[in-house]
């Protein structure tokens, strides 16, 4: 059985710089199956780096505090404390704090205790390639916020 308590955990760094309050879950319990983060976040702060899907992950957010608002294809969706959101592989969210409160969300993926970059996608289309309407992330890129389509590599900054 690993134990912890998740105010003693020391945040990290968000890869996307989303929020300074996350805390790696998964990593401090040492799952193997399932991606687990805990955000505290400050009014304007979010879970992810931007409107994005994940073809390799479900995800469940279940707010503690406060209220997040995710914007999704079925338009903007208010979910507060006590209630819980789950997201297919495909779906297209992006969840924030749009609130003056601090607000408290658990993030929950899987399966896989992390999920895969390449299989990160954003609404962006291909300059070059008709049939690709999203592209993946270039996370080398970082702040530089680099697209990659998944077919033919082009890159574009952002
Ligand atoms: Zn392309």
């Amino acid at each position: 059985m690993e134990h912890v308590t998740v105010d003693e955990l020391d945040t990290f760094p968000h890869p996307l710089d989303a929020t300074d309050g996350a805390r790696a879950l998964a990593d401090a319990l040492g799952t193997t199956d399932v991606a687990m983060n805990h955000y505290t976040l400050a009014p304007g702060e979010a879970p992810d780096g931007g409107y994005h899907t994940h073809l390799d992950q479900e995800e469940i957010f279940y707010v503690l505090e406060g209220t997040v608002t995710f914007d999704t294809d079925e338009g903007s969706q208010e979910v507060a404390a006590g209630e819980v959101v789950r997201f297919a592989p495909g779906d297209y969210h992006h969840g924030e704090n749009d609130s003056d409160e601090q607000a408290i969300v658990l993030a929950i993926g899987a399966p896989g205790r992390r999920h895969d970059w390449d299989q990160l996608r954003v609404p962006v289309p291909c300059p070059n390639c008709e049939d690709v309407d999203a592209m993946g992330v270039d996370i080398a890129a970082g702040d530089q916020g680099g697209l990659r389509c998944p077919e033919c590599d082009e890159t574009m900054s952002v």
